[in-house]
């Protein structure tokens, strides 16, 4: 089936919750969170929302991006031991131009169910961000070895072409897990016109989502439950709830939630979502707490 087809219009909604990123800070909007506890405690809110999935990023003392794996590790932990069955995602994007090549890989060795794979280079903003071929290949295959799934993020047309090559030299493997992020300055701009050009490259049976930065972040989700999609919401892509009102994770998933069931799209658990994303089907929150899998 391709990704646009209409049975897929009242299929369930995988919605995620990115809490944080690399970049927003508190003086921006309170509400991002920086330490593990409160990256732990956005999540949990988030989940209890309506979101499948919480894609995570990790900071220093200072607030500063790092990819270090004891704080992903710190911050799994505390979600798994609140007894949040959520799937993580844990970004290796790094920050552009901030972290190496080999700190933005360690990460996958903790077997995340989900980590980023950015498909491509571009300019970020006022930074470059370079996601080599060779890393490319490299991150692939790591995430082979570990069994994790690759979201497989897209900012422009040529890093879906960069995936379909991944594809065909069997590094990624189905059911493939897509994330279009539209509205990076340097990426393409979030149009819905981009959006459905994204959709039609894609290979049949990709399961996709969206995330429009900033402003464009509802009306690109809508665009994506409309057509089928998923959709990707937080903080570390919009700070605001609307125009001059800073949000909260929570507020923003529980309005997608509240648009989903007006439109029919019944939203999916974190089960439905690992059954669809082809992920493991044990319960995590039994594997941390030592009762071994149910
Ligand atoms: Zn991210």
């Amino acid at each position: 089936m391709h990704p646009i087809e209409p049975a897929s219009l009242s299929g369930p909604l995988i919605i995620s919750a990115a809490l944080t990123g690399s970049w927003t800070a508190k003086s921006q909007n309170p509400a991002v969170p920086i330490t593990e506890e409160e990256i732990a405690g956005a999540a949990v809110e988030a989940w209890k929302a309506g979101a499948a999935i919480v894609h995570l990023h990790v900071r220093d003392e200072q607030g500063k991006v790092t990819c270090d794996p004891g704080r992903y590790a710190k911050a799994r932990d505390l979600i798994r031991l609140a007894g949040s069955d959520v799937i993580i995602n844990m970004s290796t994007g790094g920050g552009a131009g901030q972290t190496t090549d080999e700190e933005r890989l360690a990460p996958v060795a903790l077997a995340p169910e989900l980590a980023s794979l950015d498909c491509g280079s571009l300019n970020f903003g006022s930074q470059v961000f370079v996601n080599s071929p060779d890393f490319l290949l490299a991150l692939s295959r790591r995430m082979l070895k570990h069994g994790v799934r690759p979201e497989i993020e897209c900012f422009e047309p040529g890093h879906v072409w960069n995936a379909l090559r991944l594809i065909d030299d069997g590094l990624l493997r189905p059911p493939y897990w897509f994330q279009f992020v539209l509205g990076v300055r340097g990426g393409s701009p979030p149009t819905v016109k981009q959006l459905v050009h994204l959709v039609e490259l894609l290979p049949p049976g990709a399961h996709w989502s969206v995330c429009g930065i900033g402003r464009a972040q509802l009306p690109l989700g809508l665009a994506a439950m409309a057509m089928g999609g998923h959709v990707r919401t937080g903080l570390e892509d919009n700070l605001y709830y609307r125009k001059g009102e800073l949000a909260t994770n929570e507020q923003l998933v529980a309005r997608l939630v509240r648009i989903a069931g007006e439109i029919g799209r019944p939203v999916a658990t974190p089960a439905e979502t690992r059954g669809m994303l082809g992920l493991s089907a044990r319960n995590p929150v039994a594997a941390t707490q030592g009762s071994g899998p149910s």
